[in-house]
């Protein structure tokens, strides 16, 4: 059910263009546990066998197969309340980011105000490479706030479930979408 949900998820992200064919990654926890996608996946076309099962504990070993963002998000479910959490390359947002800066991105619309509040802007601890952020950035902002943008990078948002974790990204995408047409109004 849980990898169902998962799968669903992924083909929402990627037909929203919210990832490539090769970028993101997305987990759900289930107890001590958490699935995650295995590296380089098509998010858009994911399978059972394309997920991996990592201990929350941060002392157990990583599957080498798993996400290159996995000790993140391992180091989110030990940081929030998270039970899923999506991390995505949303254009808009990337966009945004760069502007933004520290201000962070405040959203101006009544449903992303509710639903995100504001959403901190940090920079990327990787530039250039493709290899996992630094954890401790990312967690610790999201234990506070539902989502984040990596200036150079992307998004990470967490949710109760799924769902609700790719609403977020969908929310924060549509927010970054509409500072980018205000900007070009001016
Ligand atoms: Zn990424």
């Amino acid at each position: 059910m849980l990898i169902e949900e998962l799968i669903s998820a992924g083909r929402q992200l990627y037909e929203r263009g919210l990832q490539t064919t090769r970028s993101g990654n997305i987990s759900a926890r289930e107890g001590n546990v958490f699935w995650i996608t295995r590296s380089g996946t098509n998010l858009g076309r994911l399978v059972e066998s394309q997920f991996v099962e990592v201990e929350v504990d941060d002392r157990a070993m990583i599957p080498s197969a798993a996400s290159v963002e996995t000790r993140v998000h391992r180091g989110i479910y030990n940081a929030s309340c998270a039970h899923a959490i999506v991390h995505a390359h949303p254009p808009h947002a990337i966009a945004t980011a760069e502007v933004a800066g520290e201000k962070g991105i405040k959203p101006i619309h009544n449903e992303a105000i509710v639903g995100l509040k504001w959403v901190p802007v940090i920079d990327t601890s990787v530039a250039g490479e493709d290899i996992g952020e630094a954890i401790d950035p990312i967690a610790a902002q999201l234990s506070r706030w539902p989502a984040v943008v990596i200036r150079g990078h992307g998004a990470f948002s967490i949710g109760g479930d799924i769902d609700e974790a790719v609403y977020r990204m969908v929310l924060l995408e549509e927010v970054c979408k509409i500072d980018c047409i205000l900007k070009s109004f001016k």
